[in-house]
C-alpha cells in the first residue's frame, strides 16, 4: 500500500457543523472527503464537495476502506450522538490520523474526546454563546478571544480618539490596549500606525486583556 499520506481533509458527519465546515473548505482549496451514514446528507452535498461517501465511521473496517489511515487531517463532526463521536475519535488515533478535530456538544464530552486523543476539539455552541455575550452591548462589534483573557474587538471609533493621531492619543498607557487595523469609511481595513489619525465613522480593531479591551469599548 502507498504510504503516501493524503493531503485532504477527512470530515466525519455532514450536519450543520459537518457541512458549513466541508463547504468552507472546498473553497479555500482544500480536498475533502466528507462521510456519513446518511445517504440523503451525503447525496444532498454530492455536487459541491470533493469526494462524498456513505459509511459508518464507528466501524473501522469501513475506515479502512475509505483509507482514513492515510489522512493526515480529520475533523469528527458528530455532535449529538455521543457513542458515535467518542468511537469514532478513538478509532483515527489509533489509525494514526496525525491531527483529529473534534467536535464537542458540552465541556464533559469535548474532556471525553481529548482523553480518547482528539488533537483539538471545538464546542461550538457554547463559544457562539460566550461571543454574543460580549456583543451584547452593541459597542463591541465583533469579538475573538485569542487566548483566556486576550481578546480582539471590532468597535467604532470612541470620540476620546478622534482627531488625534494614535500616538498623540496616549491610549495604549491608559487603557494598556492597541489599535491594531483601522477602516476609514468606505474603504477596506488596514493596519493602524503611529500616525493614524481616526475620524468619527471610522472602525477599529482593537488587541489587548479582554477587561481593558471591553473598557475601551465602553467609551463613546
Ligand atoms: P450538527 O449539530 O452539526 O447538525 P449532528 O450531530 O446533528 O450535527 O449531525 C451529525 C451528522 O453525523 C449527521 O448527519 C449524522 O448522520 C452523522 N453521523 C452520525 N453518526 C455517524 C457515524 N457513525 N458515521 C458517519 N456519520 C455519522
Amino acid at each position: 500500500r502507498s504510504r503516501e499520506k493524503n493531503k485532504g481533509v477527512l470530515v466525519i458527519g455532514l450536519g450543520r457543523f459537518g457541512s458549513s465546515l466541508s463547504l468552507e473548505l472546498v473553497n479555500y482549496g482544500w480536498e475533502v472527503l466528507a462521510v456519513d451514514t446518511s445517504s440523503r446528507r451525503v447525496q444532498h452535498f454530492a455536487d459541491s464537495l470533493t469526494h462524498t461517501v456513505v459509511a459508518d465511521a464507528t466501524d473501522e473496517e469501513a475506515l479502512r476502506q475509505i483509507g482514513a489511515e492515510q489522512f493526515t487531517r480529520a475533523v469528527v463532526a458528530i455532535g449529538t450522538h455521543l457513542e458515535e463521536s467518542i468511537l469514532t475519535t478513538s478509532l483515527l488515533v489509533d489509525l494514526g490520523v496525525d491531527l483529529i478535530w473534534a467536535k464537542a456538544t458540552s465541556r464533559r464530552h469535548g474532556r471525553i474526546l481529548e482523553q480518547v486523543g482528539a488533537h483539538r476539539v471545538v464546542l461550538p455552541e457554547h463559544d457562539m454563546g460566550e461571543r454574543v455575550a460580549h456583543l451584547m452591548s452593541g459597542r463591541v462589534l465583533d469579538y475573538v478571544e485569542i487566548e483566556e483573557g486576550f481578546s480582539l474587538i471590532k468597535t467604532p471609533t470612541p470620540r476620546r480618539l478622534q482627531g488625534v493621531s494614535l500616538s498623540e492619543s496616549g491610549i495604549r498607557k491608559e487603557f494598556g490596549i492597541t489599535v491594531v487595523s483601522v477602516k476609514h469609511s468606505g474603504h477596506p481595513f488596514t493596519y493602524a500606525t503611529q500616525q493614524t489619525v481616526l475620524d468619527s465613522g471610522d472602525l477599529i480593531v482593537v488587541a489587548g486583556r479582554t477587561k481593558d479591551v471591553e473598557r475601551f469599548a465602553e467609551l463613546s
